[in-house]
């Protein structure tokens, strides 16, 4: 008899959450991780994530936000600590680029409380942000941010005290799968449960076996820029602010959009968050590059000048994030086409705000209960010949 129900392996965002989950509800879980999570070598470090009800990338995500939205109030207030502070989002660009009207069209649809602002109308409210007047502005003021090391970090806690047995700086390197159970390879062990969960972020593709272009690790500049000391840009004053803003084009074909967005200033260190959201490198994390370049923090520097004027000739140091993107850029959940036991989870670039009710989704889907959410649109099956 296999000594676990489950092995997870990876216990970042989606799998700190898993591995809580499941060992509250009874089940005796082994979490490994090849660092100490939270760290800062995968995709949840850097102090904060957006979170959103109004779903931009697709009305079908809402009630999945929603669900989670009152799972980090509860457990915040199981645990007394704050992982979620209000603060407002928005999302600027021309009325008909994809971010504008995907908000607009979930905001609507789920009867989510919003404005749409003018560029006038942000430029009075954010004097700091500088649309042009061909740009307007979805605003969701019920919006927040929540901080992913501190929520991690809370995760794990509640999955060792509910049982879970956690065995850190264990890297998987491989897994093999009999009827009956998988077993786990380590360097210094092999481990055996009856199913397992790959949440391995950046790594979770070639962990999986999967072919080379399904998940796709993306390297991600992000830029700390020191601000004025004047707190404009500090949470309460400042919101979270996405944009989408259009390439300049050959002319032919439809025109593509630029994404970056700016996290307001928290903590003590005085340091807004920037980063593109799109045009990401692909990359091997296995190999790399750390180090951001003169040519890429030049980039950001160029939007900021123009759309987000108070901050030029600001300094800032930058440091790289993961993605972990699936073609269609929704998520990857559930159980792998040609396995009986085995699990995949990917979040596409926008997964933190999910991270308690992915726990919930993904130990259903473990342990055959159907998740209260459909799921067709993260099936690996859409990946596969016989979707
Ligand atoms: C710069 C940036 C900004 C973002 N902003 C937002 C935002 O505002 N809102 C939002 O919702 N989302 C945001 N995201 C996305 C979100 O952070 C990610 O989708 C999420 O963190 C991915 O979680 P994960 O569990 O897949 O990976 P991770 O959290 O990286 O966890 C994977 C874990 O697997 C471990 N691992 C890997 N290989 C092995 C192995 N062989 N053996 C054992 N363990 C292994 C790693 O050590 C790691 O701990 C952002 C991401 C980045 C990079």
């Amino acid at each position: 008899m296999p000594s676990y129900d489950f092995i997870i392996i990876g216990l970042g965002t989606a799998g700190s959450a898993t591995s809580m989950t499941l060992a509250r509800r009874g089940y005796r879980v082994l979490g490994l991780d090849r660092y100490r999570p939270p760290h800062k070598q995968g995709s949840h470090h850097g102090a904060t994530r957006s979170v959103r009800r109004a779903y931009l990338e697709g009305t079908a995500y809402v009630p999945m936000a929603q669900r989670a939205w009152k799972l980090w109030r509860r457990l915040e207030h199981e645990f007394g600590q704050t992982l979620l502070v209000k603060t407002p989002n928005l999302t600027i660009g021309p009325p008909d680029c994809p971010a504008v009207s995907g908000f607009l069209a979930s905001a609507r649809t789920y009867e989510i409380p919003h404005e749409q602002l003018t560029a006038s109308e942000v430029r009075t409210r954010w004097p700091q942000l500088a649309p042009p007047d061909t740009f307007i502005a979805g605003l969701e003021k019920e919006a927040g941010i929540v901080f992913p090391e501190l929520s991690i970090a809370t995760f794990l806690d509640a999955a060792v005290n509910a049982g879970a047995d956690l065995v850190l700086d264990a890297r998987v390197d491989n897994w093999t799968e009999s009827p009956d159970s998988v077993q786990v390879h380590t360097g210094r062990k092999v481990y055996v449960a009856g199913r397992l969960l790959v949440s391995a972020g950046a790594w979770t593709g070639k962990l999986l076996r999967l072919p080379d272009n399904l998940l796709t690790p993306k390297r991600v500049p992000v830029h700390w820029i020191d601000v004025p000391p004047d707190r404009n840009l500090h949470l309460g004053r400042f919101p979270v602010n996405f944009w989408q803003v259009p390439q300049e084009h050959s002319g032919r074909g439809q025109p593509g959009y630029r994404e970056f967005y700016t996290l307001p200033v928290t903590g003590t260190e005085a340091r807004l968050k920037a980063a593109f959201h799109n045009d990401l490198a692909d990359c091997d994390p296995a190999v790399l590059e750390r180090e951001v370049s003169p040519a890429e923090t030049a980039k950001i520097s160029k939007v900021l000048t123009s759309f987000l004027p108070g901050l030029e000739n600001c300094s800032m140091v930058s440091n790289v994030c993961l993605y972990t993107m699936t073609a269609d850029g929704h998520f990857y959940l559930g159980k792998k086409p040609d396995s009986q036991h085995v699990f995949g989870a990917a979040l596409a670039g926008h997964g933190f705000k999910f991270a308690p009710v992915l726990g919930e989704i993904l130990a259903d889907l473990m342990t055959d209960r159907s998740p209260e959410f459909d799921m067709n649109m993260f099936s690996p099956l859409r990946f596969s010949d016989n979707p």
